[in-house]
């Protein structure tokens, strides 16, 4: 067999959509499964609307989930010349003609066809120009388009990876635009001649594209070309079945976002895999290797996958099940690859700093190690890590309420500080012996001490285990802010 050569190819055009990362990983998948070359070729064609900075976002998204390509990036714009060439080509071959028609010509004859209810595919006047006359035209200035002169009476069939098998006949299919009258390509021809040159064995892409491929199918017949084999993916959509779209849904359909508010890269990879494939009744954790091994095109669903976005509350910004992936890659990764990634959060936050204790290393794992249980998403280690990071974090009203202004409190966290600082040793196990011995002799709910001293020492009414909380904070802090808490319990 051939080597396998697959490729993903956006248009710059805007920002890297969750779909586009879907079907980059899904191609790469593929490469990777069959020992293949995977391109990435930027279509920019569309001089208006591609530009550089969206060129950039493609580069880094595929980066950020780390599926590095092996050929390119081809820029499409660079090869306009071979485009043109081969149209030139086709029309010498007879395989495509010039059509001289006026955009007002060319609208009134639709519309006519429309009124008349005619079938089948579009066919200009200009398809029976004599090669004499349509070169005297062109030659006279005479503006015109070049259009592929579709055969009639065929039909073109190919058996796509997901949909199975499609036919279409040729009357169906117009003859369609491949340059525009200043020269410039449009998507079926350049597409057609990249992947033939590129030698693209799978064209492995979005379901948009479906309805194109008889008419790119024609085109590879009319070159003598190879056909690639084509699977197309289901689209990913809102719960209301609309389009995802940035202007309706927000920055949740962009990839970017994700890395930007603190998704963890395989995360990412294995909710998109999700997104229209099932490794089977197990849902597990994935990583790329393990995608590789399972991922199996023909099992991808044809019906629309949907992307369950709620919207409106925070907690729930994206879909749900994303966060919950998210939440259980940082929960179970190894600690020394999550490390580096809080390490960045902190440094946005402006909370890291170099030697925050003579510990460093150990009591940074350790805080992290702590957090990272109840912790969905990277960019909430800032946010809840703060209190040990920091003396300079916020009392949560509702914590101070619940756990703080209680009746019988008073005096309790000061005194119960004056017995931790002569513990002889200051870890979890003394500690909550400490506060249990404590709570007892005062004839008070250990509770009411432990949930004080949680928003003593953290500002808030939920986190990890409240003894361990109490030796990574350490003795000194520990005491200090039991203490200073003493002002709000009686204030
Ligand atoms: N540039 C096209 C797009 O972004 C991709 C075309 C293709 O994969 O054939 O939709």
């Amino acid at each position: 067999m051939n080597q396998v050569r697959v490729r993903f190819a956006p248009s710059p055009t805007g920002y890297f959509h969750v779909g586009g990362a879907r079907t980059a990983l899904f191609n790469w998948i593929y490469a990777r499964q069959h020992d293949g070359v995977f391109v990435l070729r930027i279509e920019d064609t569309d001089k208006e609307r591609s530009n550089e900075e969206s060129v950039g976002y493609f580069l880094d998204g595929l980066r950020w989930l780390g599926l590095d390509w092996d050929e390119g990036p081809v820029f499409q714009a660079g090869r306009s010349e071979e485009h043109r060439a081969a149209a030139a080509a086709l029309i010498e071959s007879g395989h495509a003609y010039r059509c001289f028609l006026t955009p007002d010509e060319l609208k009134a004859m639709k519309e006519e066809a429309a009124a008349n209810k005619t079938e089948g595919g579009f066919r200009s006047p200009h398809r029976e120009l004599t090669q004499e006359d349509s070169d005297r035209r062109a030659a006279d200035g005479e503006p015109f388009v070049v259009r592929f002169r579709v055969p009639d009476g065929e039909t073109v069939e190919f058996v796509d990876l997901v949909y199975g098998k499609n036919v279409k006949r040729t009357g169906d299919i117009e003859d369609f635009v491949m340059l525009r009258s200043d020269g410039s390509p449009l998507y079926n021809l350049s597409v057609v001649i990249d992947d033939a040159d590129m030698e693209i064995s799978h064209v492995i892409r979005g379901q948009d594209h479906l309805s194109n491929t008889p008419k790119q199918i024609l085109l590879y017949r009319a070159l003598g070309k190879p056909e690639p084999v084509f699977g197309h993916l289901p689209l990913i959509l809102a719960p209301n079945k609309a389009k995802l779209s940035k202007r309706k849904h927000g920055e949740i359909v962009s990839l970017l976002y994700y890395r930007d508010r603190g998704f963890v890269p395989q995360a990412m990879n294995d909710f998109l895999a999700l997104l229209g494939w099932s490794p089977g009744a197990e849902e597990e954790r994935l990583s790329l290797q393990d995608l590789v091994k399972r991922f199996d095109i023909s099992k991808v669903n044809k019906s629309n996958a949907i992307f369950n976005y709620r919207g409106g509350d925070e907690r729930n910004w994206t879909d749900p099940r994303a966060i919950a992936i998210n939440g259980d890659y940082i929960k179970s990764m190894p600690l020394d690859d999550l490390l580096p990634m809080v390490k960045q959060e902190m440094e946005r936050a402006s909370l890291w700093q170099d030697n925050f204790n003579g510990e460093r290393d150990d009591w940074y794992r350790n805080v992290i190690d702590l957090l990272r249980e109840r912790i969905r998403t990277l960019d909430e280690f800032p946010l809840r890590g703060r209190p040990y990071f920091s003396d300079d974090f916020e009392m949560e009203e509702r914590a101070v309420k619940k756990n703080l202004k209680k009746e019988g409190l008073a005096g309790l966290l000061p005194q119960f500080a004056d017995r931790l600082e002569k513990l002889k040793v200051f870890d979890a196990e003394t500690v909550e012996a400490e506060a249990r011995a404590f709570a007892d002799e005062r004839e008070v709910k250990p509770g009411l001490v432990i949930n004080g001293s949680r928003t003593a020492l953290t500002g808030t009414n939920v986190g990890p285990s409240m003894f361990h909380v109490f030796e990574v904070l350490g003795r000194e802090r520990s005491v200090r802010r039991l203490r200073a808490a003493e002002a709000i319990v009686t204030g």
